[in-house]
């Protein structure tokens, strides 16, 4: 799902002339020289091919995408970490699919017409009771962002009771400078919209309508509409509360919603932003009927791991990961209706692989434990690797850090380094040391708005208290203008992120996706043979998490 916004407002030039490696562990050396580029392109040319439908979760082609990958594990050399001696994590899912024919959605306020609404134009909703109808009359109540954040001193709630009801809410979290209230810029987890739904849940709502604004999402409708459009995955063995009802509306809808109930949306936007506000009920009552197709399927992590040289210490690890899942087929859409996913996360997969085999093969391995796990379902929240921080081969707390690979563009040579997150953890510098070596500056989140921090399967890790980030590409290019690598990066979130054109094209130029897999092999190689295990920076939200060491 992560796609930077990286739009870059201020120049970083590189001053280091050439790679400049000698700090690096010799064995190191030795195995990062393994990795090659062209191997990662077979791997994006393969998995993004039609034949594989998009590697949807729970689609064939998504079965044929994790079967491969253990082939390839395998043929490396590396013993299994999945279930009984096998390479996979069998997780049970259920596939929800809205019916948009069935379903139906209807804003009724108390005076005035009633107003239908148009599946996918102008809503999307998924059950996520995995009932196959649901059927919902209830006054809907505006909530403002749906934060109850204690830390923060802010609760837009305010002890009302909101059971049986729908909320109308805002995605992202009030706007602040203010780096001790939420984070300031940064988003904060209470800004993503699986907070949202989550506490919703919790407090016995039966459905949520987000309000997408393209700017406080981060991403367009399209983006919404592709990826609630499908079947969505939900995992089996989930026991928090949910909705029946999640989901977004448009806000030109919204702003006709308010309308018709008499007020005022662009005051109730401002109205949200202060601590002081109530949660209001609307003059309008929802109606919905929602009608899915549900079925069972199970869908596979692919874990497979390198011994550790160290006896005692080969009982800790660390842990690469990149999910392999992408949206699959929508075989309701007219024309290539195939979302390929070849950099959104075919790249990831090759990065893995070439991890893998770099690792396997070398001769003299770090003392820990190397896991890598290819996970699935990643397109549908997270689900893949929710399951690996809770299922995890080698116990959470005895993971030093997970390194995970979405969505790295084939662009050339990388001249900047995005390791959102990695601040955080006490493997900073580290982290700032090794780009040094591969002379690569790293780039300062400049959209930390965006919360990317939460949108990839790290976040799943960091749950669990693993210190984990995402190693990324910079905007800026070897022989190229800044410019250039923002404006393709522009292209791409335009034309072909989550879209059917994301395919591979003879083109693509994977020494990024070299050079960022040799990065993440030296610093893990390094993490690996360290005395303690990596943790988090003191106060950090995920230091309980790993103080409770799961
Ligand atoms: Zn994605």
């Amino acid at each position: 799902m992560k796609r930077l916004g990286t739009f870059l407002s201020i120049v970083i030039v590189s001053t280091c002339a050439a790679f400049a490696q000698n700090d690096i562990p010799a064995a190191a050396q030795k195995a990062m020289n393994a990795i090659d580029a062209e191997k990662i392109r077979a791997t994006v040319k393969y998995l993004s091919d039609d034949a594989l439908q998009g590697r949807g979760t729970g689609q064939k082609g998504g079965d044929m995408a994790a079967d491969w990958i253990a082939a390839q594990f395998k043929s490396y050399g590396l013993a299994p970490a999945g279930d009984h001696g096998t390479y996979f994590q069998k997780i049970d899912f259920f596939g929800v699919t809205t019916d948009p024919k069935q379903t139906h959605f209807a804003f009724v306020p108390k005076s005035g017409p009633e107003m239908q609404l148009k599946f996918a134009d102008d809503y999307v909703a998924n059950d996520q009771t995995h009932a196959q109808k649901s059927e919902i009359d209830a006054p809907l109540v505006w909530v403002g962002y749906g934060i109850n954040a204690p830390e923060y001193n802010w609760d837009d709630y305010k002890g009302v009771d909101v059971k049986g009801k729908m909320l109308l809410m805002l995605v992202n979290e009030p706007p602040s400078d203010d780096p001790n209230f939420f984070k300031g810029r940064a988003l904060t987890y209470y800004g993503r919209w699986t907070y949202k739904y989550e506490e919703a849940a919790r407090r016995g709502a039966v459905g949520v309508v987000l309000i997408h604004k393209t700017e406080m999402a981060s991403y367009g409708w399209e983006v919404v509409r592709n990826s609630w459009g499908g079947e969505t995955s939900l995992l089996k063995e989930d026991k928090d509360p949910k909705l029946k009802s999640a989901g977004w509306i448009q806000l030109d809808v919204a702003r006709k919603l308010a309308a018709a109930a008499g007020m005022d949306l662009d005051k109730m936007l401002h109205d949200a932003t202060t601590r002081g506000f109530k949660p209001v009920e609307l003059p309008v009552r929802v109606k919905e009927t929602i009608v899915s197709k549900v079925r069972s399927f199970t869908s596979r992590n692919v874990v497979a791991q390198v011994k550790g040289s160290d006896a005692k210490e080969a009982q800790q690890a660390i842990l690469y990961t990149a999910h392999y899942d992408h949206l699959g087929i929508h075989p309701e859409e007219p024309g290539d209706n195939i979302y390929n996913g070849a950099q959104d996360n075919a790249t990831g997969c090759g990065i893995l692989l070439e991890l893998a085999r770099a690792f396997a093969t070398a001769q003299e391995k770090p003392k820990r434990t190397v896991l890598f796990a290819a996970v699935t379902a990643e397109e549908q929240g997270l689900l893949g690797s929710k399951y690996l921080g809770q299922h995890p081969p080698i116990p959470a707390k005895n993971i030093s850090l997970d390194l995970n690979y979405d969505d790295i563009a084939p662009w050339g040579e990388p001249q900047q380094l995005v390791v959102t997150g990695a601040e955080r953890t006490s493997v900073y510098p580290q982290v700032e040391k090794v780009a040094k070596e591969f002379a690569m500056e790293i780039q300062p989140d400049d959209k930390p708005e965006a919360g990317h921090y939460y949108r990839s399967d790290h976040f799943s890790l960091a749950r669990v208290g693993v210190p984990a980030f995402s190693v990324n590409e910079g905007a800026q290019f070897k022989g190229h203008e800044l410019a250039w690598g923002e404006e393709k990066e522009r292209d791409y979130v335009a034309h072909r992120y989550h879209q059917p054109s994301d395919q591979y094209r003879p083109d693509m130029d994977f020494t990024a996706d070299a050079k960022v897999a040799k990065f993440g092999l030296v610093l893990g190689w390094e993490i690996a043979n360290e005395p303690t295990l990596a943790g988090w920076q003191q106060g950090d939200e995920f230091e309980k998490a790993r103080k409770m060491g799961q």
